[in-house]
């Protein structure tokens, strides 16, 4: 089955509205890399004349950090970059992805999965299939059943288990990322069936970014590339929820001396915002890292900067594909 995506080249022009997001996940303040993103977003929806929500995306509980969310916020208004809409928080939006896990459920798509990583791990060695380091491993359907069921009810009493959503054979994604070109993945061959609700009950950031991407009206997705290999997951499940597909584009990630990408995991440490200077500088790593060349330098506020930023990024971004 290939369920490809039409040429998806900016399909909402500014005047449809467009819509775009920062969704940091609250695990530590804002550091170079997300930084990037957050200022990457900024700009297309400033350049576009759109909307720049922030969305709080704490879905996984465990792993978030209390204060966090506040510290990314004061860094934002330190960077100068408002938003338009929110602070969103996923933790407060379970309803909703409760509903479309439900609807996917009942459309007779999921079924419950009790490996664990270690007994999924074991059948993939005994079949000879090793997966390399930072891959995830392909789920090789052991809990699938041979017929799927469609539930209407009862569906939370096995709470113990995940809850898996079945890939049609032959399941090929194709997207135009508006940086990267076309994109393709093979989600049967290459991820297998994926995870929508965890065996604690928590549903994933799969599902929960896209009812939240097609709830808040989301058109255009700007985001590290380090996300690129979620995207035809994400895609899937907007065909399968009849959600529109934003566009996507996905930016250079800035890495450590190692070549990993910064995180919380590699000790990437916190932006420095703590006056205008600071922040300034952060904002400038930010742009050149982002391909603006020639941006103006000496006395400037961070408004007129981010002023000549947006139009920096319009010449790279807008007008480059005007010219197509
Ligand atoms: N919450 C994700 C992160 O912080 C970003 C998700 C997205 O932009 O789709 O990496």
């Amino acid at each position: 089955m290939i369920l490809a995506v039409s040429k998806l080249k900016n399909p909402s022009s500014p005047a449809d509205g467009y819509r775009g997001r920062f969704a940091p996940s609250p695990t530590g303040p804002l550091h170079a890399g997300s930084l990037v993103a957050a200022l990457g977003s900024w700009l297309d929806a400033r350049a576009n004349g759109g909307q720049w929500l922030l969305r709080i995306e704490d879905i996984d509980t465990p792993r978030c950090v209390p204060g966090a969310d506040l510290q990314i916020q004061s860094q934002l208004r330190a960077c100068g970059l408002f938003w338009d809409g929110g602070p969103s928080y996923q933790s407060r939006r379970q309803e909703l992805y409760q509903a479309a896990f439900q609807r996917l459920h009942e459309f007779g798509k999921l079924y419950s999965c009790s490996c664990s990583r270690q007994t999924i791990a074991n059948t993939l060695a005994a079949a000879g299939i090793r997966t390399p380091r930072n891959q995830e491993m392909v789920y090789p359907g052991t809990c699938r059943p041979s017929q799927l069921i469609s539930y209407t009810d009862g569906l939370l009493a096995d709470s113990k288990k995940a809850w898996r959503i079945a890939l049609p054979e032959n399941c090929q994604i194709q997207f135009e990322d508006l940086f990267l070109g076309i994109q393709h993945q093979d989600l049967s061959r290459e991820v297998g069936d994926f995870v929508l609700r965890r065996n604690d009950g928590l549903f994933t950031y799969q599902l929960a970014v896209v009812v939240d991407d097609a709830d808040q009206g989301i058109t255009h997705v700007v985001r590290g590339k380090d996300l690129l290999n979620n995207t035809a997951r994400q895609i899937y499940l907007q065909q399968q929820l009849g959600y529109p597909t934003p566009s996507y584009r996905h930016l250079p990630l800035v890495l450590d001396t190692n070549g990993e990408k910064l995180s919380k995991q590699t000790l990437a440490s916190s932006i420095n915002t703590e006056n205008d200077k600071s922040a300034l500088a952060e904002l400038r790593k930010a742009a050149e890292h982002l391909g603006l060349g020639s941006m103006p330098d000496g006395n400037i506020t961070i408004a007129e900067w981010l002023l000549a930023a947006t139009k920096a990024w319009r010449d790279v971004t807008v007008n480059a594909q005007s010219k197509d």
